[in-house]
């Protein structure tokens, strides 16, 4: 039905591939911190902490060698992604990127898996990542945060950048032959279905490896929550959320992997998460559905720049 994350990884790698989050102290986001702007976008909490991170005290070597005992231990594991998940993980000096970047080169690390902003993305720290593939054969994964294609709902959300920085650093990171995974969010109440599939299409056509998606939760404390409260709009019924995920993957070129398809949401800090239910029942949902409909990913992957030559056949 839909090219799983874990099937990708067993294929290139024969075996299971653990992700070890590592949180950087020193990371901040530009939204946030003043470059940009204060507050950050309009539904981010303390987004940048991780549910199952450990202190960003310690260093990443420590993070690293630590969580890989834990993970071996536990699951038999033996090789691994250093996962910098926390906050825009370039968005710092390029010497103390190479600093932690370096650190995470630890044994049985296959790939080194970056998250950051369409913004935060520069030659300089792409050729430094370069080299390290070249020299350790470690693979590269930029994550960006995009969310949606709808430019206009990118400045309602107040992400600080528009689709066009998203094109570019995708473009950009492609050149280097990293692998990109883009986090969208499906359920913005100001998209409708037209903008659904054009974020599926636009993620296909820059040739993203993966995609994680999940559901909009409403934080406690935040602009979202302050709209939200005061009625400014109402949150989609599941049955949308399952219907764009199903349009969405249609969309979505067939080779691309699927890192979640929904995430967890951490309900004791939301106003509303996963529609009081669990992440994996709706997981379930999705799947029955598409198994029912007779839909699966890429069974709508037909466009593309040389479509209307397809006329002249
Ligand atoms: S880019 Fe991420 S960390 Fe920065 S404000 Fe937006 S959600 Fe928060």
């Amino acid at each position: 039905m839909y090219r799983e994350y874990s099937t990708y990884l067993k294929e290139k790698y024969k075996e299971k591939v653990y992700k070890l989050p590592i949180s950087l102290k020193e990371t901040n986001c530009p939204n946030r911190d003043g470059n940009l702007g204060f507050g950050g976008c309009s539904y981010c909490g303390d987004e940048g902490v991780g549910f199952e991170n450990l202190s960003a005290n310690l260093s990443v070597k420590e993070q690293l060698l630590k969580n890989k005992e834990k993970i071996s231990k536990k699951y038999k594991a033996k090789k691994f992604i250093a996962y910098f998940q926390s906050y825009s993980n370039t968005y710092i000096s390029l010497d103390l990127f190479k600093k932690y970047i370096t650190e995470a080169i630890i044994e049985d690390i296959v790939d080194i898996s970056i998250s950051t902003r369409p913004d935060c993305i520069d030659k300089p720290y792409l050729d430094f990542l370069k080299e390290i593939k070249e020299k350790y054969n470690i693979d590269i994964t930029i994550e960006l945060g995009l969310q949606t294609a709808n430019y206009k709902t990118l400045d309602k959300i107040r992400r600080g950048h528009t689709l066009a920085e998203y094109i570019q650093a995708c473009m950009l990171i492609k050149s280097y032959g990293f692998n990109i995974c883009t986090h969208i969010i499906l359920n913005f109440p100001w998209d409708n279905i037209e903008d659904t599939i054009e974020t599926a299409k636009i993620i296909s056509v820059l040739g993203n490896d993966f995609v994680k998606l999940h559901a909009l939760y409403i934080e406690k404390n935040t602009v979202l929550a302050r709209e939200y409260q005061n009625g400014e709009f109402t949150m989609l019924p599941l049955e949308d959320y399952i219907e764009k995920t199903i349009t969405f993957l249609e969309y979505l070129n067939p080779d691309i992997a699927i890192q979640r398809i929904i995430g967890r949401a951490p309900e004791e800090f939301t106003l509303f998460s996963n529609w009081g239910t669990s992440w994996w029942k709706i997981k379930e949902q999705i799947e029955k559905k598409m198994k029912d409909e007779n839909r699966y990913q890429g069974k709508l992957y037909d466009y593309g720049c040389n479509k209307a030559l397809k006329k002249f056949d």
